[in-house]
């Protein structure tokens, strides 16, 4: 087993006309529950996105290993194939798909059970319903976060778990999220938030500052506590 689940070298990103991610390092080893940060328009949806192979995110120059594979280049399928899997900060109304569906054939593959997913993300109720139409900002999320749990992925990317959830869904949504560490059998995960409300529930082993499409700083827990407390401006 690497040490190093995911390695990104000197990464820039282009999106549409704009540079989005700039010569940006980031490692995230076993063990390691670790919390990507920054403000709005940093650049952290965008890395995620290119980290999982999303068409449209251009990578300019650098490089992505994954469980010490070069992935650079590699089609979003395959990563998704080796075992990288993305929640996403706005999850997709999916038009005429219901939720029992979705988790029905990501269990096929990934070996779960409907119900037992179902019953941790507290989304029973919502099963038979079209998967995102008319969910509550928690649901959205929990529903979110059962799909990733019903794929066992080997490295979760959790893009703000937090936004527009209330403090019970939050619960729940933390809970899932410590599920996926257990599942890793590298024991990681990688979360962003730009509030760190979720890190009240799970906490960081460390946590990387992502301001201006580049990493600034990764540290220890102290440092988000030390964000939350004085925001990002004290960092640069
Ligand atoms: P964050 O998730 O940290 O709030 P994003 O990664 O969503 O930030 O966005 C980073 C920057 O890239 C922003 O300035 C945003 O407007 C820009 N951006 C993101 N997606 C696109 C796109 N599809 N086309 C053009 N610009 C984009
Ligand atoms: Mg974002």
């Amino acid at each position: 087993m690497p040490n190093i689940v995911l390695s990104i070298e000197n990464l820039s990103v282009s999106v549409g006309s704009r540079i989005a991610i700039k010569d940006l390092n980031l490692e995230v080893p076993n063990n390691t529950i670790l919390y990507l940060l920054g403000p709005n328009g940093a650049g952290k949806s965008t890395l995620l996105r290119t980290i999982i192979g999303y068409p449209g995110y251009n990578v300019l120059t650098g490089v992505i290993h994954f469980e010490n594979e070069d992935v650079t280049d590699k089609p979003m399928e395959y990563r998704v194939s080796k075992g990288l899997a993305l929640a996403h900060q706005i999850p997709p109304k999916l038009v005429g798909i219901r939720v029992i569906d979705l988790l029905s054939t990501l269990c096929k593959r990934g070996g779960c059970t409907i119900n037992d997913v179902a019953k941790e993300m507290e989304i029973e109720h919502l099963l038979y319903r079209e998967f995102g139409k008319g969910f509550s900002g928690g649901e959205l999320k929990r529903v979110e976060i059962a799909t990733l749990l019903a794929q066992r992925p080997r490295l979760a990317l959790v893009d703000e778990p937090d936004t527009g959830v209330d403090v019970d869904s939050i619960e729940i949504v933390a809970r899932g999220l410590k599920k996926l560490v257990e599942f890793s059998p590298h024991k990681s995960i990688v979360i962003v938030t730009h509030t760190a409300f979720i890190a009240r529930y799970i906490e960081p082993d460390t946590t990387c500052i992502l301001l201006n499409g580049s990493i600034i700083r990764c540290g220890e827990a102290e440092l988000l506590y030390k964000v939350m407390r004085h925001g990002f401006k004290g960092l640069v």
